[in-house]
């Protein structure tokens, strides 16, 4: 039997992308769902099409915007005390600009998102998990957060406070039985690929010139792996490059 089996996975940002991949997979291995996301009738028509093909899992959805930190305990306050592994996937990126071109909204909204979100959303869950003394929470990171990129310094210095707090997070919880665990992805072709440059198809093409992205389903894979490992073990971190990037 799968260990991931029964377990209840709290999943941010379901709606697309990497997180819709993982509820995926975290269904395929027996696991209830928790989606959450602003695009609720998203995460509904995901709900009705793994409630189809994979009986006697549960999956709740919850329509929810990350930055809105009292929101996220209203929410939460529904299941917090049953959350197993949180992945804290939600995050975008607003264009990509030199630094002196960036928008006080686009900056507050990567910041909002991509780290206090997942502040908010970690605040709110791991008390339980503390209390339980059982629980994982797997951060979504980046490649970008190690290898800062022109026109990216808002996003890169996103993902670097990801790191960040996973490393604190881990040494904070080190004398319990709950493990911290980030992922950090290279290319992946997503909606995101698009947005980043505010629906320039051309442009984000251009990217994967000479080489194949990830897929959401290359990162999912790894997190049920990453998720799937004795009580003991603790992937601390992880790095997903496609085989042409470097
Ligand atoms: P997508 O755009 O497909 O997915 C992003 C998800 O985040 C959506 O489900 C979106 O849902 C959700 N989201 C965004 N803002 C909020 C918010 N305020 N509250 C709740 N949910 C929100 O992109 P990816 O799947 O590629 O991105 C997932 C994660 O992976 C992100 O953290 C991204 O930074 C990271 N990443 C992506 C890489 C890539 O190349 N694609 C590479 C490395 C890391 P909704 O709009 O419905 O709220």
């Amino acid at each position: 039997m799968s260990r991931l089996q029964g377990k209840n996975v709290f999943i941010t940002g379901a709606s697309s992308g990497i997180g819709e991949s993982c509820a995926r997979h975290f269904a395929q291995a027996g696991s209830n769902l928790i989606l959450a996301a602003r695009r609720k009738e998203r995460l509904a028509g995901l709900k009705s099409e793994l409630e189809s093909k994979h009986a006697g899992i549960k999956i709740a959805i919850y329509e929810l915007d990350v930055r809105q930190r009292a929101k996220v305990h209203e929410v939460t306050a529904q299941f917090e005390d049953n959350v197993d592994i949180l992945i804290n996937n939600a995050g975008l990126v607003i264009g990509l600009d030199k630094l002196e071109d960036i928008t006080e909204e686009a900056l507050d909204t990567m910041m909002d998102t991509n780290v206090k979100g997942l502040v908010h959303v970690t605040q709110a869950v791991l008390p339980g998990m503390r209390q339980r003394n059982k629980g994982h929470i797997i951060n979504i990171g980046s490649v970008a957060g190690q290898q800062p990129y022109a026109n990216g310094s808002i996003y890169c210095a996103t993902k670097a406070a990801v790191a960040s707090i996973s490393r604190a997070l881990m040494a904070e919880t080190v004398n319990t039985n709950i493990r911290v665990s980030e992922i950090n992805p290279g290319l992946v072709e997503t909606e995101f690929s698009v947005v980043r440059f505010r629906g320039d198809k051309d442009k984000a093409d251009n990217v994967y010139k000479g080489l194949t992205p990830l897929n959401g389903d290359d990162i999912a894979e790894m997190i049920v792996f990453i998720a799937s490992r004795p009580d003991h073990v603790n992937i601390a971190e992880m790095l997903v490059f496609p085989t042409h990037q470097a």
